[in-house]
């Protein structure tokens, strides 16, 4: 498909921000990309990609490349507190592909991004630029002036049809250039580790997700065969954010009931002091765009990840915005119809998202009336419940079964 000589810049070379440049170029866009960071970021540890966001992946043409890099999950391993066996077994991989034609599957984040920047490397029209800073965009009349001395330096003019920030959570496009608020710290810490899968041998399934719920806190493990580790990250609440955590190895600070539970004090055990604590927080802002500036991802709506959406929501608004960007007759048009087709799911999942972590955390008694109600779900309550999160196709804006 021939460029249709529109330009747009993208800030940030994250999961949204390179899906969005490739489905961009896809319809013959120009794309600039334009990070922060002197070169694609390693950073972070497992993700879940569920059927939802694996869809529109796989028509970017990546299906190959990410199952060579992924795992399917057979289930979910799902443990209350202090329990040997698992309450119940929520069916994932064979399951899913029978009823959403798309699988779910569990990645390393660095993994993906290596992915979606190796595809776009294959597009004359798009461009990555690394260390780009003092980068500052102007909204004006038919489009946009964006500057920074790296795009100067490649001879690059900065004039284009739209400036889209993929800048993550603390978004400076959404807070300098929208005007919109900074992010909400939520009063949670999520630790991180990576563990030898070898070694948690017993402890969890090897061909399954765990998640272990607990008093006021849960855990989430699940393997990653093709880099011989597992994912664990344990969330609790925390007063403050523990500023510099990231860069801070230690422990995780639990509730004290969680000693009594010997499978997650065996996981805990695992990481030693490879714990790398993750603050948890959310933004909500009703003002994605202004002119022809908007945000996409983490910037626009960045969530608990307790339902693991917050990529999918980014490659999903990646997927809705890039035909409106390539088609409309101005970006403010391709904006408005963007945040009117993608506020209110994103507000849902977001919604789902916070209660989950109110359900996994519940006490006794609750617990009880909890753990009770999702023996007798069964195995595919899941399904039933999330149908119109999985079954959802951005693309075409439907859902098998809305509820
Ligand atoms: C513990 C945890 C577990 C999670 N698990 C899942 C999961 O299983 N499934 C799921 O779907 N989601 C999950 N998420 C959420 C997911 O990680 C995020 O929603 C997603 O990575 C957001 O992508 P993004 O591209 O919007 O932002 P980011 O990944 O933050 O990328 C933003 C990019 O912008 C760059 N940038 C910042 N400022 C500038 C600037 N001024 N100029 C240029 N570039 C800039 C940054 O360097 C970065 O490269 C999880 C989150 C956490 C915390």
């Amino acid at each position: 498909m021939p460029a249709n000589g529109r330009t747009v810049h993208i800030a940030g070379a994250g999961i949204a921000g390179l899906t969005l440049a490739l489905a961009l170029a896809k319809f013959g866009v120009n794309v600039v990309v334009l990070e922060r960071n002197p070169a694609l970021s390693a950073f972070g540890a497992g993700l879940q990609i569920s059927p939802n966001a694996r869809r529109i992946l796989d028509r970017l043409g990546l299906s190959e490349a990410i199952g060579a890099r992924s795992f399917e999950p057979q289930g979910i391993d799902v443990y209350p507190f202090r329990h040997g066996q698992p309450l119940v077994t929520l069916e994932l991989g064979e399951a899913v592909r029978a009823r959403y034609a798309s699988p779910y599957a569990v990645m390393h984040r660095a993994d993906l991004a290596e992915v979606l920047h190796a595809a776009c490397k294959r597009f004359a029209n798009i461009e990555i630029v690394f260390g780009v800073e003092q980068l500052s965009v102007e909204s004006r009349d038919g489009g946009v002036l964006v500057s920074a001395p790296q795009l100067a330096a490649i001879g690059r003019s900065g004039e284009g049809f739209a400036f889209v920030g993929a800048d993550g959570l603390h978004s400076p496009t959404r807070r300098k250039s929208l005007g919109g608020p900074d992010a909400r710290y939520a009063g949670r810490l999520a630790w991180r580790a990576l563990v030898p899968l070898e070694a948690t041998r017993g402890l969890i399934a090897p061909d399954r997700t765990s998640l272990l719920l607990g008093p006021g806190y849960h855990l989430v493990a699940y393997p990653l065969p093709h880099r011989g580790l597992a994912n664990v990250v344990v969330f609790s609440p925390a007063r403050r954010p523990q500023a510099d955590a990231e860069s801070r190895p230690t422990r995780p600070d639990l509730p004290r009931a969680s000693t009594r539970d010997p499978r997650l004090s065996a996981l805990l055990s695992l990481a030693g002091d490879t714990w790398t604590a993750w603050p948890l927080y959310t933004v909500r802002t009703g003002d994605w765009h202004r002119g022809n500036i908007s945000l996409i991802g983490d910037a626009a709506h960045a969530m608990l990840p307790f339902q693991a959406q917050g990529a999918a929501m980014a490659i999903e608004d990646a997927a809705v915005l890039a035909p409106l960007l390539a088609t409309s007759p101005d970006a403010g048009t391709a904006f408005r119809r963007y945040q009117m087709a993608r506020q209110r799911r994103v507000t849902r999942v977001a919604r789902v998202s916070r209660a989950n972590g109110d359900i996994f955390h519940m006490r006794w008694p609750l617990a009880l009336a909890r753990n009770a109600a999702m023996r007798m779900g069964g195995a595919q309550s899941h399904f039933r419940r999330l149908n119109w999160l999985y079954g959802y196709d951005a693309e075409a804006g439907t859902s098998p079964g809305t509820t």
